[in-house]
């Protein structure tokens, strides 16, 4: 189990630096977008979202800045949510905040989260789980935003 939890340490480190979508939010024309912020831990993002005619995600774009879980995850949200439904990216975000709220209870799986199971264990450390969950909430604001 160990080894498991210093490869998604790994993952995450990883993330906090790769930042995909970080950068495009500047020149994105978004359906929808929102801006979040995390008080306690001092991270803070502001998300755009551009939902094609068929309902699908088609670019996903933000900026922002924070601790190293709340960038990484931000990373992790724009890589797995790509070319995925409004509806099917709503239902993960809802899992997702279950699996956060869960204490360590409940654990993403791969076949839903891809590479974004390595936040998984996050939901063990109450304080850090805002962290986590910031760029989802804007996702899931921005898709609301995006109805049409
Ligand atoms: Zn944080």
């Amino acid at each position: 189990m160990s080894g498991l939890q210093d490869l998604y340490q790994t993952v995450i480190i990883e993330e906090s630096r790769e930042r995909r979508g970080d950068g495009r939010y500047a020149d994105g024309i978004w359906t929808g977008h929102s801006h979040q912020v995390n008080p306690t831990c001092g991270d803070e993002i502001t998300l755009g979202v551009q939902v094609d005619a068929d309902d699908r995600i088609e670019s996903i774009g933000w900026q922002g800045d924070g601790c190293s879980i709340s960038m990484a995850s931000a990373s992790l949200l724009t890589e797995l949510m790509q070319g995925k439904t409004r509806t099917e990216a709503l239902e993960l975000i809802g899992e997702f905040r279950d699996i956060m709220r869960s204490r360590g209870q409940r654990e993403p799986s791969v076949e839903s989260f891809g590479d974004a199971v390595a936040l998984g264990g996050v939901s063990r450390y109450v304080m850090r789980v805002k962290c986590a969950m910031l760029s989802w909430v804007a996702l899931e604001d921005a898709l609301h935003k995006s109805e049409h």
